[in-house]
């Protein structure tokens, strides 16, 4: 095994997409000993929020056949709000999905309903990249979970067909989803059409051995196809050609690929056969919580135990056959899945709703020509100053003689003067200031916590940058200058401040313009 220095210097580099890979490839293939070590070696370093949460979320991944979802649902619930924090949307919504799948398998439905509805809005606002997708996907398992084939089917579908667009192994893992969720929803005797699905095993069977898509899925899901009478093929050439490879995958892919083996093996006349596969594959099945095959594989087992005279243990098969049946309360699960997606498609109205209202609430805050404030939210920051204790300042800035630039050169001219300006004035002020445009050419900046000889420095600042700006690239011969007045005083009494700043004002225009008085 290579030292913990050497890993350490290996992970140092940081490649949190590198870890993220070995994390999904270890969940395919059931080694996930070595990633989980690098990623919680990565996890001891200095991180930022983000990366944290990629590599939490990386790290559920990589546990996620373990059989206690308990650390997975902690990983993946702290992963989406670090991805959040960090503007990382679809990496969060790929999060909330999986932390809906890991919640849902802990028991615990009415958290995982709350998650699916986070991914579902969280994928509505992400674009269309590898997280999105995957994210989908993982909404499209948990529908088919919940039994809501149609659904599952929809948002499966879409899935595969976003990552047309991406990379082969997104392809290969909605691929996968997608025939999981069509060959359980037909065995559940929902009619859905098997043929985009099966075309999604075919293109999965033509990959080459490699990374992902070297999972034996692509003829196994053919196999259950032909097993479902949907495809004229021999399930069982089908299986046998890919068991081998099906025997070095994860838990869930090899369990899964006994499954139709052993119905195939039925179908073609074999049941000792069939017995002898489920009898290793349903304890896996079980343990991974996969309820739909696990009723499929009691089903099988018990009718070819039934066929071999074993009539005690066919009855055995068929009693907790039904037993999970009723524990699923399969109908019902459904209704809940379709709650989520009338509740999804409201939080997703609701966030436009609350976008638009932003935007509005800035188009009337700020002033379109420049940028800063608008009068009305000047008046309303000036309001609120005035319930405040301390102390504070105003600067009034007027731009000398400008009706002759207009005059002059065109009132175009003019508007790209007062943009410069607006531009200059946002850059002098810092980021919790108020800058307002007052009206015209007239702007005022409101310090609160602010000195009088701090204020004035501010407003020559301010006079020289805009005086010293390149204004024959606008326009030869353009030159622009201004005048300001600055005054102190109480936040409570700010309005007299901002009268007292506008006297002063008067006074510089009355002292020749182009420089800035106190009162
Ligand atoms: P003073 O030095 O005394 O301030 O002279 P002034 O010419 O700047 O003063 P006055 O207030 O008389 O004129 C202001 C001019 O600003 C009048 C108007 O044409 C122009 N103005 C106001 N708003 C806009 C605008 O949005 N765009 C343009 N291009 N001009 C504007
Ligand atoms: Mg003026
Ligand atoms: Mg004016």
């Amino acid at each position: 095994m290579t030292p913990i220095a050497d890993r350490w210097d290996h992970v140092a580099e940081l490649d949190v997409e590198g870890l993220r890979n070995a994390a999904l490839t270890a969940a395919v293939t059931g080694d996930t000993l070595a990633a989980l070590r690098d990623i919680d070696i990565a996890l001891g370093t200095d991180l930022d929020g983000g990366d944290r949460g990629a590599l939490l979320y990386a790290r559920a991944v990589a546990l996620q056949t373990d059989p206690d979802p308990a650390r997975m649902v902690d990983d993946a619930t702290a992963a989406v709000g670090l991805l959040k924090a960090a503007g990382r949307t679809s990496e969060a919504a790929n999060a909330a999905a999986g932390a809906a799948i890991f919640t849902q398998r802990a028991g615990r439905i009415a958290d995982a309903v709350d998650h699916a509805v986070e991914a579902m809005v969280l994928t509505a606002e992400a674009g269309t990249d590898r997280d999105a997708a995957r994210a989908s996907n993982s909404i499209a398992i948990l529908f088919g979970q919940l039994s809501a084939f149609e659904l599952a089917a929809m948002t499966a579908a879409r899935a595969f067909d976003m990552a047309a667009e991406l990379d082969d192994s997104t392809r290969a893992i909605t691929a996968d989803t997608f025939c999981y969720v069509v060959v359980e929803g037909l065995h559940g005797g929902v009619d859905l059409d098997a043929g985009p699905a099966i075309a999604a095993a075919r293109w999965l069977a033509e990959q080459p051995i490699g990374d992902l898509a070297a999972q034996p899925v692509g003829p196994t899901a053919l196999a259950e196809f032909a097993l479902l009478g949907v495809l004229d093929a021999d399930p069982l050439e089908l299986a046998v050609a890919v068991r081998d490879d099906a025997a070095t995958m994860s838990i869930r892919f090899s369990a899964w690929h006994q499954l139709v083996e052993a119905a195939a093996h039925r179908a073609a006349g074999d049941s000792a056969a069939c017995v002898g596969l489920l009898d290793v594959a349903l304890p896996a099945l079980t343990g991974l919580g996969d309820e739909h095959r696990v009723v499929r594989g009691h089903r099988e087992r018990g009718a070819a135990r039934a066929a071999l005279g074993d009539f005690a243990g066919a009855f055995d098969d068929a009693r907790t056959e039904a037993a999970m049946a009723r524990r699923n309360q399969i109908e019902q699960v459904g209704r809940l899945a379709s709650q989520i997606q009338r509740r999804a498609d409201l939080e997703v109205a609701r966030a436009v709703l609350r976008r638009r209202a932003d935007d509005l609430a800035h188009e009337v805050s700020t002033d379109s020509l420049t940028g800063v404030g608008s009068r009305r939210w000047f008046d309303l920051e000036l309001a609120r100053l005035t319930d405040r204790t301390g102390w504070g300042a105003v600067a009034i800035v007027d731009l000398d003689r400008f009706k002759r630039v207009n005059d002059g050169f065109g009132h175009h001219v003019g508007d790209r003067t007062l943009e410069t300006v607006g531009r200059i004035l946002r850059r002098a002020v810092r980021s919790g200031d108020v800058v307002g445009r007052l009206g015209g050419e007239e702007f005022a900046v409101l310090l609160a916590g602010t000195r009088l000889e701090a204020a004035l420095l501010l407003a020559e600042r301010i006079r020289l940058d805009i005086e010293r700006a390149p204004w024959h690239e606008i326009q030869p011969g353009l030159t622009v200058t201004t005048s300001g007045g600055v005054a102190e005083g109480p936040l409570s009494s700010i309005r007299e401040v901002l009268r007292a700043a506008d006297a002063a004002l008067y006074e510089a225009k009355r002292n020749g313009r182009n420089r800035v008085i106190a009162a």
